[in-house]
Formats: structure tokens, C-alpha cells, sequence
């Protein structure tokens, strides 16, 4: 089997795996004061520590959810809900085009709950590169703005000017969520002072169904699902301890991955690929990228019969982000890029993750390579 889909869910590492069955062995409710809680409340601070030294962040400031997409949801409600408790409301709310659906939808949620919110989203260029002067635009037009840009896209693995990004808005007065769900552990400038930040362990090589929201010490907030007081009050229910330990795990040994190995591997499957297609689309290619990404396109071969011949040979890829694999439509992100639809539809996708091989981009390569000449065939 050949995985190339890392961006869809990475491969769990050993050392993960392990924390997990360890940590399944503790019965004890993290919030219970005897012996067995303390021994489940000492496995999640040591990953809430892991993952706060991950984002170079406090540990306080790192909240555990149950994944990226609540992480975003709870970034954006909670600090729309903050900020109108503190008596300054969010007046603008401004979303790039390309973000995940947790964000474009989450934001869109606000924008019809919210009527006095003015809601927008920032264009990208054909690189998929988000427009700062349209941001900067934005921000003169005055009025309390929240921001919300991810910092590396998760199709197109295009990664964005964040700290460009983040000092405008604050320079503005604005608050920024920033998701790092795709970047964190693969590009090390993610976290430049962002208000709010949202990870997700199962992307990094930990267990799906964790992630967390990471803020700075004075962004305003207020929970959005309430009940116990776990997490300081900031996010009640019970805590995923097992997934938290996974989680903990795997924040400590990306650290250690060797992003170069990686990044060769890409340019291998990208020389590769324009060896093999003279007509072959490589999406972004002009702009900084995480090193694990490749997004592109063979003129001519739709997306879902590449899938499944490849899934056929048993390479794994993917045609766009995997929560919206199984939609006709081409990717919003291609979309906002200019793509024209017709080269959209045969976007593919590859990422590498901690456990790729160079036999992964060469069995890619090869399958590639034998469903263009059938295509070609059954056309002559
Ligand atoms: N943000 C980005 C950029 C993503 O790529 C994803 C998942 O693909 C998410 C958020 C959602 O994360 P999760 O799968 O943990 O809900």
C-alpha cells in the first residue's frame, strides 16, 4: 500500500500508539480529586505542556477540543461572544476565501446570526497567496475586525503571509484567528503572535477526534459549550484523555521529523511528474509551500476515475480536501484561485507525511503514468 493523503488524516506514530494503550490503563476522570483522577489529570497537562511547547505558547493558554473543526468553531463564537462581553464588539468579521468549511461556515453562521456583523472574505491570487492590500483596505474602513486566515492551505499546501497578516490586523486594532491545522509541526513560522490558534492532533500523527485552541493571554472569550468547568471554564465535558495523551505524543516527536527529507521527496514526485506530462498543472507552485504538499492537475483525466484507479493499484491520494472528496463541484479553494473549472475538476492531490517513502512517489508516479496511457488509448 502506498498512503499519500497525510493532509486527509496522517498515519498515527508509534509513539502515539503507545501513549494511548498506556494512557487507556488509567480509569480515573481528570477532574476527579483521588489517585486515579490525579494519575488522568497528570497525562493531560504533561500533552497540554507537549502541545503549548509545539505553538510556543503557555500551557494555560492551550484549551483540548474534540477537533480542528471545533477548535475553529470555539476560535470564532468565542471570540465574537468575548469580545461583546467586554463591551467592544466585533463590528467586522473577515474570512479568506480559501479557508476550511469549519471556517467559511462558522463564519457565515455569525454573519446570519449577527446582522450588525459586516461580513467579507479576503481574495487570493492566482497562487493562492491572500491579498494583504485587500486586507489593509479592509482594515482602513475602521470598526472592531475579527480575522480569520489559515497558514497553509490544505489543498494547495500554499503558505500564507501570517505574520505579515497578523501585524496589520492588530496594528488596526483587530483580534486574529489563525488555523494551523495543516502548518503546525510542517512550517515552523505559524505562530506568529496570533490571538487564536487551532490544531488538530490527527494531522501531526496523533489520534483523530483531538485538537486544540491555543490563545494569547488577554484575548477575549467566552465558552460556547457549557456544563463542567474543564479547561478553566473555557470548553466543559469531559476530556478525551487517551486522545489527549495520542495527542501529547505526537506534538513531542514531530519536532524531531526531518522536514528536508520530506520537501526532496515532493520535488522528486514534482520533476517526476513533468518528466512523465509535458501538459501537467502544478497548482501554487510559484509561492512558498509546506514542504509535504502537491497539488496538481492532468489535463484531460477527471479527478474521481485517477482516484479510483489509483486507489486500484493501491496508491492513496487524494482529489482535494478530504471532507469534501464525494462533492461534484471543484474545490472552493481552486475556485478563488481562477482555476477554470475544467482543469479543477482533475485536481489531485499528494502529501507526505512522517512515514512517506520515496517508493510511495514512485508507485504514484508509475500509476499515474499507466491510467494516462489507458486514457489515451481508449481516445485514439
Ligand atoms: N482546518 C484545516 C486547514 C484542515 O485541513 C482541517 C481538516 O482537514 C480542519 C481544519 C479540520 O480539522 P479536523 O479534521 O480535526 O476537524
Amino acid at each position: 500500500m502506498f498512503y499519500l493523503d497525510h493532509n486527509a488524516t496522517s498515519c498515527l506514530r508509534p509513539q502515539s500508539r503507545l501513549a494511548m494503550e498506556a494512557a487507556l490503563a488509567v480509569e480515573g476522570n481528570a477532574s476527579s480529586v483521588h489517585r486515579w483522577g490525579r494519575a488522568a489529570r497528570a497525562l493531560v497537562e504533561d500533552a497540554r505542556e507537549a502541545v503549548a511547547t509545539l505553538v510556543s505558547a503557555r500551557p494555560e493558554n492551550v484549551v483540548f477540543t474534540s477537533s480542528g473543526t471545533e477548535a475553529n468553531t470555539l476560535a470564532l463564537w468565542g471570540a465574537v461572544l468575548g469580545c461583546a462581553k467586554t463591551g467592544a464588539p466585533v463590528e467586522r468579521l473577515l474570512v479568506s476565501a480559501i479557508e476550511h468549511d469549519s471556517v467559511l461556515s462558522t463564519a457565515k453562521h455569525i454573519a446570519e446570526r449577527m446582522p450588525d456583523v459586516c461580513f467579507a472574505t479576503l481574495p487570493v491570487s492566482s497562487e493562492g497567496t491572500m491579498d494583504v492590500d485587500a486586507l489593509r483596505s479592509f482594515l482602513a474602513g475602521g470598526g472592531r475586525t475579527l480575522v480569520a486566515v489559515m497558514a497553509a492551505n490544505n489543498e494547495t499546501g500554499v503558505v500564507q503571509p501570517i505574520a505579515e497578516i497578523v501585524e496589520c490586523v492588530h496594528a488596526a486594532g483587530g483580534l486574529s484567528v489563525v488555523d494551523a491545522v495543516q502548518s503546525c509541526g510542517k512550517n515552523a513560522t505559524d505562530f506568529v503572535g496570533a490571538d487564536y490558534l487551532t490544531v488538530s492532533a490527527h494531522k501531526l500523527g496523533g489520534p483523530q477526534g483531538v485538537g486544540a485552541l491555543v490563545m494569547q493571554d488577554n484575548a477575549p472569550f467566552a465558552p460556547v459549550i457549557r456544563g463542567g468547568g474543564q479547561e478553566s471554564n473555557r470548553r466543559a465535558g469531559t476530556e478525551n484523555v487517551t486522545g489527549i495523551a495520542g495527542f501529547g505524543a505526537a506534538a513531542k516527536f514531530c519536532a524531531a521529523d526531518d522536514i528536508g527529507r520530506l520537501s526532496e521527496l515532493r520535488d522528486r514526485f514534482e520533476a517526476g511528474l513533468r518528466q512523465r506530462f509535458a501538459d501537467a498543472v502544478i497548482f501554487g507552485e510559484r509561492a512558498p509551500r509546506l514542504p509535504n504538499t502537491s497539488c496538481f492537475a492532468l489535463p484531460g483525466i477527471a479527478a474521481e476515475t485517477a482516484l479510483i484507479a489509483l486507489d486500484l493499484g493501491g496508491v492513496m491520494v487524494s482529489s482535494g480536501a478530504a471532507c469534501s472528496s464525494g462533492k461534484v463541484r471543484p474545490s472552493h479553494v481552486l475556485q478563488a484561485m481562477g482555476v477554470p473549472t475544467e482543469l479543477a475538476r482533475s485536481a489531485l492531490r499528494i502529501s507526505l507525511g512522517w512515514n512517506s517513502r520515496a517508493a510511495d512517489v514512485e508507485a504514484a508516479l508509475a500509476s499515474l503514468e499507466k491510467l494516462a496511457a489507458r486514457v489515451m488509448r481508449r481516445a485514439a
